[in-house]
């Protein structure tokens, strides 16, 4: 193992600072031993996190900027994180258990978002109503001030870039409560924010226990606007928090989403999306292609192929995964792995055919073979709950409509996807189906620039593409009555 800090701090108002709740473990995942401690903070440590954003907003010292300024800026972030990736991307592995080569991708993609949301900057513009000769009108879009930003271990780098860079790019200051499994990597945040100039206060990175810290930032009467990715119990406890005090949510929960695989498929292809799909940073992706509907003409040369895919997959410790290739790391947690190999042994239970992997593996670490399981059907709770693991669920239609019914018979609506050389066929599930994205033909297929959410109890508000840019604003009208 490398050698890591053994200690890290918070980081408020410019300067790092140990916690009033004392320290938390940090445990690597691929060996169970602990890799470092963290600074827990407390409600006082958020108090003055929060004072030392607030400071700054109303300094104007973000938001009477020129936006090309800030964007330079968020952009300048951007750029120290690709600087640092040999750094950051071994310590992500370490804390959190993904293979080094996704590490490294993690780290691009954070670094990806303050590119986009860096040139955005410049693009939030309001516009001019006519309202008759006796008047001028106009709107702008004002940063809310204080963004509250509760993130979860998955992508603790990717899901704070993904929110930090639109709210600095809009001129917000933020307060980050980071997940207490993986707390470290987000240090860079705060390095990054230093060495492109942003005024102390600006940015603010706190660990602490989502009881004590979360609910403290999250309830916070001077927090202006709140963005958690988490699940939907948390998402549920946040927004019922900032209801008290009136604060807007951006909320991206969970989701169980489900790929159609119609006849015509072509299922060769469809091994990679299998691959990035469920056995990507080993399932824990909230938009995880966690069930698979698929013909029932298909049915078995899909499973087969898949059962293949999922036993050529190499598991083990993801620091000693550098390259890309076929490979899995563990799971973030024991606790996390051993839920999922209970949801699995609990789907045998109720009448799923096990056709790969299921068993934690035999090595001291939080690993689990890729896993498929077959003979799903839509009551089953393994076809209902969000797994959070390497587990695929296959299940079989008969007709188009059929297929659309069980992909929409969640509570969620996060993402789907449809496969089939028939655009028409295509186009028709992609308006049936309930989610906030369609993946026809690849999934995952979008990107930055693509607004990204969920339908349902998979939360409200979008976050990437120009969208997300309206969750961090909000609009004022001018109207000004002219006199001559
Ligand atoms: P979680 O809800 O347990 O925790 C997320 C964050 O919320 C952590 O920082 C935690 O400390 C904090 N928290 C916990 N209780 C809190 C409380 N009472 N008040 C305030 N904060 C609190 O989620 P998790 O287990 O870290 O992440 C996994 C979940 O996140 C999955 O359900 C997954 O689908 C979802 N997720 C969604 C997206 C998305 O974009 N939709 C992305 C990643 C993860």
């Amino acid at each position: 193992m490398r050698d890591i800090k053994p200690f890290w701090q918070n980081y408020i108002d410019g300067a790092w600072a140990d916690g009033g709740a004392g320290r938390i473990d940090v445990i690597n995942p691929g060996t169970g031993q602990k890799l470092a401690e963290h600074a827990l903070a407390d409600a006082a440590d958020v108090d003055r996190a929060v004072q030392a954003a607030r400071r700054v907003h109303l300094s104007g010292a973000l938001s009477d900027l020129r936006p090309v300024e800030r964007g330079r800026m968020v952009r300048a972030m951007g750029r120290y994180l690709l600087d640092h990736i040999d750094d950051i991307a071994p310590v992500l592995t370490l804390e959190q258990g993904k293979p080094l080569w996704e590490a490294r991708m993690e780290v691009e993609g954070a670094a990806r978002y303050f590119e986009y949301y860096g040139n955005q900057a410049e693009t939030v513009e309001g516009r001019s109503i006519p309202l008759g000769a006796g008047y001028f009108d106009f709107t702008t879009h004002e940063p809310y001030g204080v963004s509250a930003q509760i993130i979860p271990w998955n992508y603790p780098l990717e899901m704070t870039a993904r929110s930090l860079s639109a709210a600095l790019a809009t001129g917000n200051a933020a307060v980050i409560k980071t997940p207490e499994l993986t707390p470290l990597v987000n240090a860079w945040f705060a390095h990054a924010a230093e060495a492109a100039g942003l005024p102390a206060g600006a940015v603010n990175i706190l660990c602490g226990l989502g009881h004590q810290a979360g609910a403290a930032l999250s309830s916070h009467p001077q927090i202006n606007q709140l963005v958690f990715t988490g699940s939907v119990a948390t998402g549920i406890a946040i927004a019922t928090a900032a209801a008290q005090n009136v604060v807007p949510c951006v909320l991206e929960l969970g989701g169980k989403s489900a790929a159609i695989v119609h006849e015509d498929a072509d299922l060769e292809a469809f091994e990679s999306d299998v691959r990035w799909g469920i056995y990507f940073n080993a399932g824990q992706v909230c938009s995880a292609m966690s069930r698979v509907i698929v013909h029932e003409s298909r049915h078995d040369e899909l499973v087969e192929r898949i059962s293949v895919l999922a036993r050529s997959l190499s598991v083990g410790p993801g620091i000693d995964r550098a390259a890309f290739g076929p490979n899995m790391g563990a799971l973030v947690s024991e606790s996390q792995r051993d839920r999922a190999a209970r949801m699995v042994a609990q789907a045998t239970e109720e009448g799923a055919r096990l056709a790969a992997g299921g068993r934690k593996l035999n090595l001291p670490g939080a690993f689990m073979e890729p896993t498929l399981l077959c003979d799903v059907t839509p009551g089953m709770s393994i076809a209902r709950e969000e797994v959070f693991g390497p587990v695929l669920s296959v299940l079989k239609f008969r007709t188009a409509a059929e297929a659309v019914e069980i992909a929409n018979s969640t509570p969620f609506g996060l993402a789907s996807g449809v496969f089939t050389r028939d655009l028409d066929r295509a186009t028709q599930a992609a308006r049936q189906l309930r989610a906030g994205q369609v993946y026809v033909n690849e999934w995952y297929a979008g990107g930055v620039e693509t607004p990204f959410g969920g339908y349902g109890q998979s939360g409200y508000g979008r976050e990437k593409g120009r969208e997300a840019l309206l969750n961090y604003v909000q609009t004022k009208n001018v109207a000004i009555r002219l006199r001559s």
